[in-house]
């Protein structure tokens, strides 16, 4: 067994020891403050905040080792104990305003200046769940730190589809579910769904913003199938490399993909449509047909 390996082991061991659970964030109010962490480049802990910095330092071990996605050196956690105290933070550190109206209250969100989490939620997650929020939102991170802040420029699909790849290998290295368990949970959701959007109506982040958690469910899992599909074609790379180059001039993110991969986006979307139906249809119930459509 190899250094690796048994890293690898020895996070497993602690990831399945630790429940979100069986944390205490603070939840005295709304004066309550949110717990800052500090994760060192290797996934070490770094600051003097006890406990919950394990939520933290496995991940970015696997970030930094498996990977191979950036994250900014030291990694700064908040965990906040209300959506009193989340909002507060997310404000200052994004400016006044930036908590916005979301249609559900989040429980992370990505900031340059680190992730920030709703404490209170966690606390009623099991380890499983807390591991795959906290590679969800670091993802968005390593999107800012690669196209340096102007990870706006992608699809959203890209990014949120690529965060729920993220999510489903760090929930497979750590021990919690298998990559391909994550993936049938998917392709069930899209199956159930009765209309699904073409990817072309998921570019913006306010197109995300839905009501119905099915529906949120079923998008979010049409974005990993699109990125799982492009990064099996052409390779993580050709995304990271994507991704890198939105931090260059003011071109469309179509301009981008042209200089990257060697299919026009709009004949991927085209091409992934006819897919995702072929996906549907190998569902066991033939009333789960996949409608792809606005
Ligand atoms: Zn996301």
């Amino acid at each position: 067994m190899n250094i690796l390996a048994s890293g690898i082991v020895a996070l497993t061991l602690v990831l399945m020891t630790v429940s979100c659970s069986s944390h205490t964030f603070p939840n005295s109010g709304p004066a309550a403050p949110c717990l800052e962490y500090k994760v060192g480049a290797r996934g070490e802990p770094l600051g003097t905040v006890p406990g919950g910095s394990d939520l933290f330092t496995a991940p970015v071990w696997l970030f930094h080792h498996k990977l191979k996605l950036p994250l900014p050196v030291p990694l700064k956690a908040y965990v906040c104990p209300d959506e009193v105290a989340f909002a507060a933070k997310v404000d200052r550190i994004a400016g006044v305003g930036a908590y916005g109206d979301w249609r559900q209250p989040p429980t992370g969100v990505a900031t340059e200046a680190g992730l920030i989490l709703r404490g209170d939620h966690l606390s009623r997650m099991d380890a499983a769940g807390c591991a795959g929020i906290i590679a969800h939102e670091l993802t968005h991170i390593s999107h800012q730190t690669l196209a340096a802040r102007r990870q706006d420029r992608a699809p959203s699909w890209i990014l949120e589809g690529h965060a729920e790849v993220v999510r489903f290998r760090v929930l497979d290295l750590a021990g919690y579910r298998t990559y391909d368990q994550s993936r049938a949970e998917v392709l069930r959701s899209i199956g159930t769904s009765r209309r699904l959007p073409n990817l072309r109506a998921l570019e913006k982040a306010k197109d995300w913003w839905v009501d119905s958690l099915p529906q949120s469910e079923a998008m979010y899992g049409e974005a990993f199938l699109a990125v799982e599909w492009l990064t099996e074609r052409y390779g993580t790379a050709k995304l990271v490399e994507f991704l890198t180059r939105l931090r260059l001039g003011d071109a469309d993110h179509r301009e981008h993909w042209g200089k990257v991969f060697p299919i026009p986006y709009e004949y991927f979307l085209d091409e992934f449509s006819y897919r995702l139906k072929s996906l549907g249809r190998r569902d066991e119930s033939p009333s789960n047909l996949v409608h792809v459509g606005t």
